[in-house]
């Protein structure tokens, strides 16, 4: 498969910024700075990047969507018509913003969300392939709620989820390359590569 390169300039800096073609998340590789492709042209996003565990090597970074949110969920009924009380619980998540076959992507999103963090400098390396819009992540987000409650022992039926998003980062995230296949060097979880090089 062959890419053409658009050229955008960085906000922060002026730089060229270089992506694929149905990238909308970009990284400087000049000042580090992040930024999405919004109506009006770039627009910065706070950005992080996350270390790799001990004896893991960042070969290639991937971006991510750090949220941090409060979850309520209500309403939660199980089989026979029991109810369960009402939460609400702040909380991060690390949401891959590229793409991923949906099984990938939970497997990757919740080991990645239940992992300590160490915070990196932002690498001077490129960032290819963000894709996920915010609103998108918050879509993938309640998936995984959902996902999380239904797994639970007891025989969930229905429930009601509300998530208040408080705030959002581009998140750079480690990854090592194994054949046909990237391993995150935060998690050790392997994923299909597909053409995400
Ligand atoms: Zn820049």
């Amino acid at each position: 498969m062959d890419f053409r390169l658009i050229n955008l300039h960085c906000p922060s800096c002026g730089s060229a910024m270089k992506g694929d073609p149905t990238d909308i998340l970009f990284l400087c590789t000049h000042c580090g700075a992040g930024a999405i492709l919004a109506d009006e042209g770039l627009e910065i996003l706070q950005t992080t990047a996350l270390l790799p565990a001990a004896g893991r090597r960042a070969e290639i970074w991937k971006p991510a969507w750090k949220i941090e949110a409060d979850i309520s969920i209500a309403d939660r009924v199980l089989f026979g018509g029991r109810r369960s009380a009402s939460s609400t619980t702040r909380r991060k998540f690390l949401l891959p913003a590229f793409d991923l076959k949906l099984r990938d992507l939970s497997r990757l999103s919740r080991g990645l969300s239940n992992t300590e963090e160490s915070i990196s400098e932002i690498p001077n390396e490129p960032c290819r392939g963000g894709r996920l819009e915010l609103s998108d992540a918050l879509i993938l987000l309640r998936y995984l709620i959902i996902e999380e409650e239904a797994e639970q022992p007891d025989r969930l039926a229905s429930l009601k989820v509300e998530i208040q998003p408080l705030s959002h980062k581009l998140c750079l995230i480690p990854f090592e390359k194994s054949g046909s296949q990237l391993r995150c060097a935060i998690t050790g979880i392997s994923i299909s590569a597909g053409d995400s090089t």
